[in-house]
């Protein structure tokens, strides 16, 4: 089936997070032309692939009544508030996550401890400097951040473009510079090897630009926010959302691919006609 001769207002592609609040957005917000309300406008909301949610999965294990298993997402930022707002404007539950548990359970350098021990130097098997004893993996990685960004939980995203562009360390901008060279530079050896063995994301340790990391960093986890998660799994998220953009009118197909977008002149700023074919 080729979709490009239905008329759409909007068509959005893919049924990840971000195009299903778009859909949603687009069928349930006030659109205005000037300050009078115009017609509801006619949306699609095409997904190449045979379900809804992208890198929003969640899956059951037989038998269970509360036990979700996430492919995906895990883990919501209280500290973020339009993602909360979504949350508690959809009314989806949620409940801390226990990853911060003290009684988890780490096992490194043929020792085993719990999360509590952190702040137990004499457990911890790693020869940390005297600063850095009895930190966590991730007051590591902030404390290094704050040594060379000082404000950073304060920094709007217009401060931080500043700091990409002037900030340099060790002589170089940090523009050119990979964040595990970066964060090699500020804290010891062995606090390096602990963030790397231990801090519970391991992307950080990709070597992706130092600029760009470091605001990343700190919006991913603003200071005293704590991890929640959604108590029917993180996909409940794309499924109300899903729910929403059918329920105001919108068209959600899935197993549809955008292959090309065909801009056409004329008109006012031209057209673009979609191609999505169904596979
Ligand atoms: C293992 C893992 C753990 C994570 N942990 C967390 C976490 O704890 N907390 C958190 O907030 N985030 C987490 N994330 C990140 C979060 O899941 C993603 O940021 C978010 O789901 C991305 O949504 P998206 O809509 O931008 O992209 P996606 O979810 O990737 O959606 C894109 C969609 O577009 C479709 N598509 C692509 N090309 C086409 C095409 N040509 N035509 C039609 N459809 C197309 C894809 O099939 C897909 O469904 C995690 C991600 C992973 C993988």
């Amino acid at each position: 089936m080729n979709r490009t001769d239905e008329a759409l207002d909007i068509a959005v592609v893919g049924a990840g997070t971000a195009g299903l609040y778009c859909a949603w957005r687009a069928v349930t917000g006030t659109m205005r032309e000037g300050s009078a309300p115009v017609a509801a406008p006619r949306v699609g909301l095409f997904e190449g692939s045979s379900r809804l949610g992208g890198r929003l999965y969640t899956v059951v294990p037989e038998g269970a009544r509360t036990l979700r298993g996430e492919l995906g997402g895990i883990a919501l930022m209280s500290g973020h508030p339009l993602l909360m707002g979504l949350v508690d404007h959809l009314g989806l539950a949620h409940e801390p996550l226990s990853g911060g548990d003290p009684n988890n359970l780490f096992y490194l350098r043929g020792h085993r401890f719990t999360a509590g021990d952190w702040s137990k130097p004499e457990i911890v098997p790693y020869n940390l400097s005297a600063e850095e004893r009895g930190r966590t993996p991730e007051q590591l990685l902030a404390g290094a951040i704050h040594a060379i960004v000082p404000d950073a939980a304060r920094l709007d995203p217009r401060s931080w473009d500043e700091v990409k562009r002037s900030l340099s360390f060790g002589g170089r901008p940090l523009r050119d510079m990979g964040l595990w060279n970066l964060v090699r530079g500020l804290v010891s050896p062995e606090a390096f090897r602990l963030m790397s063995d231990a801090g519970s994301f391991r992307p950080q340790f990709e070597n992706w630009n130092a600029a760009e990391a470091l605001p990343d960093l700190c919006a991913d986890w603003p200071e005293g926010s704590r991890y929640e998660r959604l108590r029917d799994g993180y996909e409940a998220l794309a499924t109300a959302l899903a729910a929403g953009v059918r329920a105001g009118g919108g068209v959600i197909e899935v197993g549809h691919r955008l292959r090309v977008i065909e801009r056409t002149e004329g008109g006012e700023g031209g057209t673009a006609r979609p191609h999505i074919r169904d596979r």
